[in-house]
């Protein structure tokens, strides 16, 4: 059957992509297909042919797959966000367990390495504690707040993101009928003009603190009394601020913040460690999750107390107090000061005297402080981003020979390359475990265990 450009035809979805798109086949010919689910037999439109493959759009759902659920969320097909929503929860971690198998096949060569069952979340909904709504104005000039939709600025008008927190909906109404009554306006990304850009909420699950950060485009906000009025009657609100930002980019947030009302920051716990978190600072946006994950980490450590350990890609410190409490000293490195503070910090309110931190990149600091002063780890805990390890930096965790290396990541795929150079030059993996940090995305976090093979 020769299917042409924007042919509608049927097809069965076999199996599901990295992006979380349905995959088919008809006559050994690949087919893409968006919001399509594991299992659904769906009519297509052919929008884009290649030599081997090509992308259709869903038109509709002719049998519905048996992992397929009722998404929660009218928009998740429009939306950028979520990218599985329509697939049922317990398939989504199947999913991400299979991804990360594949990629250690397919990227690293372990033909044989066991993946566990990833760790899901109880509840996974309303699990994100940080949210940043852009906010615009309508082609009726109504001041709306939402969503980018996929791959474009172009806001979808959604209060009610069923990721985020209950309470961002409240905090978004009032901002709107604020603006509306006060006719402050809201910025527009072609002109530069406007004075709101956005609103940053982050919520302390633990400690119900709230944080309501506006991004102006200005450097005053007028009437800001009546919205901090509004603003303070909702229960848990504990810091009220501004951020400027007059930049033409795509960063939220600007370096200036300034406090319009309580505190400069809120505060929150992964465990028992509890962190101050300022407008600016990063934090983990999924803390239930993140305590999982790093107890993970702590337990592939295996700590005795006598230890060295180094957290490379520390950012905030998260990982490095949850190892200080287990080892005899743990030397952070994070490439930006910013969160160098914030750890500092973090290891003082906590009363936890055994961390350090350095300002760096992990591949200049750790090999100068091995040659230079000779120090020695016996565990390494590695949280890179995406792009993953740097190789001068593996190579020098291969001189420093610790007796386990556990590497945290949030890209499987440079996991596999880095794990594959690590075990081609003495270390085995133990165990590989993914936790589920970011539900209905197809984001999954990975904790591997990895042991020097001549002990
Ligand atoms: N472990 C931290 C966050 C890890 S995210 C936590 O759990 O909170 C990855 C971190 O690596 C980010 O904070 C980023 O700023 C930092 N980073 C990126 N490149 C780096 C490099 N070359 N050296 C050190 N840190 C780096």
């Amino acid at each position: 059957m020769k299917i042409n450009k924007n042919d509608v035809f049927t097809i069965t979805i076999e199996d599901m992509g990295t992006e979380g798109e349905g995959i088919g086949k008809i006559d050994g010919f690949t087919w893409f297909i968006k919001d399509a689910v594991i299992g659904d037999m769906v009519e297509v439109k052919a929008m884009k042919l290649k030599k081997n493959y090509g992308y259709a759009r869903l038109v509709s759902v002719l049998k519905e797959s048996k992992y397929r659920v009722h998404p929660k969320c009218e928009f998740h097909r429009q939306c950028g966000g979520c990218q599985l929503q329509a697939l049922d929860y317990k398939q989504q971690l199947l999913f991400k367990q299979n991804k990360v198998s594949n990629n250690l096949k397919r990227i690293g060569g372990f033909e044989n390495l066991e993946v566990l069952p990833v760790i899901g979340m109880d509840k996974p909904y309303f699990y994100r504690n940080k949210a940043q709504f852009p906010i615009r104005q309508d082609k009726e000039g109504n001041i709306i707040t939402g969503f980018y939709a996929g791959r474009s600025h172009n806001v979808i008008a959604n209060t009610k993101c069923y990721l985020g927190a209950e309470i961002n909906e409240v905090i978004l109404i009032k901002l709107i009928e604020f603006m509306r009554e006060n006719h402050i306006t809201a910025y527009q990304e072609e002109t530069g003009k406007g004075l709101i850009r956005h609103v940053l909420i982050r919520v302390g699950f633990t400690t119900k603190e709230i944080m309501v950060c506006i991004v102006i485009n200005d450097n005053q906000l007028p009437k800001s009394e009546r919205l901090v009025e509004a603003l303070q009657e909702i229960a848990g609100m504990t810091s009220i601020s501004i951020s400027i930002n007059k930049e033409n980019t795509n960063v939220i947030l600007g370096n200036t913040v300034r406090t319009l009302w309580g505190q400069d920051y809120i505060t929150d716990y992964i465990g028992e460690v509890k962190y101050q978190i300022s407008p600016l600072s990063f934090y983990q946006v999924n803390p239930v999750q993140t305590q999982k994950l790093y107890q993970t980490a702590l337990s592939f450590a295996g700590l005795n107390g006598s230890e060295t350990v180094w957290d490379l890609y520390c950012g905030i410190g998260t990982i490095s107090l949850f190892l200080a409490q287990k080892a005899k000293k743990v030397m952070g490195v994070e490439i930006l000061p910013d969160a160098i503070e914030d750890a500092k910090n973090n290891a003082k309110i906590n009363g936890i005297f055994n961390a350090e931190f350095f300002v760096g990149k992990a591949e200049e600091v750790l090999p100068r402080k091995y040659k230079e002063d000779g120090e020695h780890a016996q565990v390494i805990v590695v949280d890179p981003p995406r792009k993953g390890c740097d190789q001068v930096l593996l190579d020098t965790i291969i001189e420093m020979n610790p007796k386990r290396v556990v590497y945290v990541s949030c890209d499987s795929a440079t996991l596999a390359r880095d794990l594959r150079y690590l075990c081609d030059r003495g270390y085995d993996v133990k165990k590989v475990q993914p936790v589920d940090m970011f539900g209905h995305t197809v984001h999954v976090e990975t904790v591997c265990c990895l042991q020097r093979v001549n002990m």
